[in-house]
């Protein structure tokens, strides 16, 4: 995981310096942030901007808080998190990739720049991945562990995959079981279980539904 730190430090002294000189010093401290802060951000400014919910900054950096794995905007009405729980993210994109979850309150999931189209289509993708890790999740606790509603996840899939959150579940279970019909020897009461179905029997009927055979006809011909 990438640590912001601006490297040279003469550079880090001066936007430290008019960081602390406030809010007449602002607009040359931000100046400074884009032009140095395409290397690297800086953790102090960073964490100065959060502490002053400072919305020059909004949408130039996320804060992911360790403790939750939630990600936000330095706006982020929430109590400001401890200092060593902070970790600084160029773009929203970066701190999902590093695992965290945007808040729900600041909302860093929909700032402008990222259309509502890549939103989506991030969604559907991390929907799709948690439930190749889950695939006994409900729905309502699918949507809460992606940050949203259950409304908005199943909208966002039928944009997306034309889909809804019960039915990629299915998909996922199905094409799991079908892996392990043909990769391994296992009966079929546990492929059922192991793929996610809650008995055999719904694993049959789901099975030959989206597959058109049993999963025994599978075995014996794939
Ligand atoms: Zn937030």
């Amino acid at each position: 995981m990438e640590f912001c730190s601006v490297q040279n430090a003469r550079v880090q002294r001066q936007l430290s310096w008019q960081f602390h000189c406030g809010v007449r010093k602002r607009r040359a401290c931000l100046a400074a942030f884009y032009y140095y802060g395409r290397m690297k951000l800086d953790a102090d400014i960073c964490y100065r901007a959060i502490s002053e919910k400072d919305r020059s900054f909004d949408g130039r950096f996320y804060v992911g808080v360790k403790s939750t794995r939630i990600y936000c905007r330095p706006i982020c009405p929430a109590r400001t998190p401890r200092r060593d729980r902070c970790e600084f993210y160029e773009t929203a994109a970066a701190a999902e990739q590093a695992g965290f979850m945007p808040c729900l309150r600041c909302r860093p999931d929909l700032v402008p720049g990222n259309s509502s189209v890549d939103a989506k289509a991030r969604l559907a993708e991390r929907a799709s991945n948690l439930l190749g890790r889950n695939r006994r999740i409900g729905i309502e606790e699918l949507a809460a562990r992606l940050g949203v509603t259950s409304r908005h996840l199943r909208r966002a899939l039928q944009d997306e995959l034309g889909v809804t959150p019960a039915r990629l579940r299915q998909l996922s279970r199905v094409s799991e079981a079908k892996r392990l019909l043909t990769e391994t020897a296992l009966p079929l009461t546990r492929i059922a279980y192991a793929s996610g179905f809650a008995s055999l029997r719904r694993f049959n009927a789901a099975f030959r539904q989206m597959e058109g055979r049993s999963p025994s006809e599978l075995r014996k011909s794939p």
